[in-house]
């Protein structure tokens, strides 16, 4: 396990506040704090101050500090005194998300185990990962959101036990089935990030150049290089379902990650060597055609 798990308290002077209900949990819903400080300040922040306003976990890239007992409610879906956000669900903040980087995806990566342990100790299904946004609108996690929804299901999923893709159908799959030529161009582009619940813009952004060696057969019409770059949502939840850092940015790692996720799953790509030549990219055309 990456992280260690904290307790830091809101007071019991506060329940009357921050907490003033008995709860029986039925979902988990899940937050970006907007904001750059670690787990351990913002519980303080939460936790000393005077607003109603509480959650029961922050994950950060090194801890999980909880905050509230799961069998009391808070207050952070904003869905009202009476709303299911506020009263039948676990509130778990993820932090960093202001910002992003390094640090956000080592948070987000822990928050998802941290979901992924919590649903099973409760039997339950990812059905019951829910959104802030689902509860009021509001747009929360809005960076996680921002690299794909589906995507962090997914994590959560293949960190229950790695059945992310024998999951529901994510929505906006297209029909069709790809070509298996060995060459990764828009429709391969698009079709996998249909498949990842990513936005299918056919567009792999933000690569970069001293990478692109390792990529030959993925075509310059659909893989956007350049000398520094943010990197792709959709590579990046290729990484989470293959284990690979998730920076969005696909090199000899994510290749070679590639490689064992889909030697693994039964779609031999020949060499596990950290290049995307034909054989790869036709072992993930199929791949992602058993997906469609
Ligand atoms: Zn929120």
């Amino acid at each position: 396990m990456p992280y260690t798990i904290i307790d830091l308290p809101v007071p019991s002077g506060k329940y009357g506040k921050k907490s003033p209900y008995k709860m029986t949990p039925q979902y988990v819903t899940v937050h970006n704090t907007a904001n750059d400080a670690s787990a351990r300040n913002e519980a303080n922040y939460m936790r000393n101050n005077s607003s109603s306003t509480s959650y029961h976990v922050a994950v950060d890239d090194k801890e999980v500090v909880r905050c509230l007992p799961f069998d009391r409610n808070a207050f952070h879906a904003g869905d009202g005194g009476n709303g299911t956000g506020n009263r039948k669900s676990i509130g778990i903040e993820i932090c960093y998300s202001r910002s992003g980087g390094a640090r956000f995806d080592a948070a987000e990566q822990n928050a998802a185990a941290y979901i992924a342990s919590l649903l099973k100790s409760y039997g339950w299904g990812i059905d019951r990962v829910r959104r802030h946004k689902d509860w009021s609108g509001k747009d929360c996690p809005h960076r996680t959101m921002a690299y794909g929804w589906q995507r962090f299901l997914n994590m959560v999923t293949a960190a229950m036990g790695g059945a992310a893709d024998t999951g529901e159908a994510p929505s906006g799959r297209l029909p069709g089935k790809l070509d298996e030529d060995g060459k990764w161009g828009k429709d391969t582009t698009r079709k996998t990030q249909a498949v990842m619940g990513t936005p299918a813009d056919g567009i792999v952004s933000g690569q970069l150049i001293s990478c692109k060696q390792y990529l030959p057969n993925c075509l310059v019409s659909s893989w956007s290089f350049g000398k520094t770059g943010n990197g792709s949502p959709m590579v990046r939840a290729i990484q989470g379902l293959a284990g690979a850092a998730p920076d969005g940015k696909a090199g000899k790692q994510t290749v070679t990650a590639m490689q064992g996720l889909l030697q693994g799953k039964g779609f031999p790509c020949g060499q596990i060597d950290g290049y995307m030549g034909a054989k790869t990219v036709r072992a993930w055309q199929r791949y992602i055609n058993s997906r469609l």
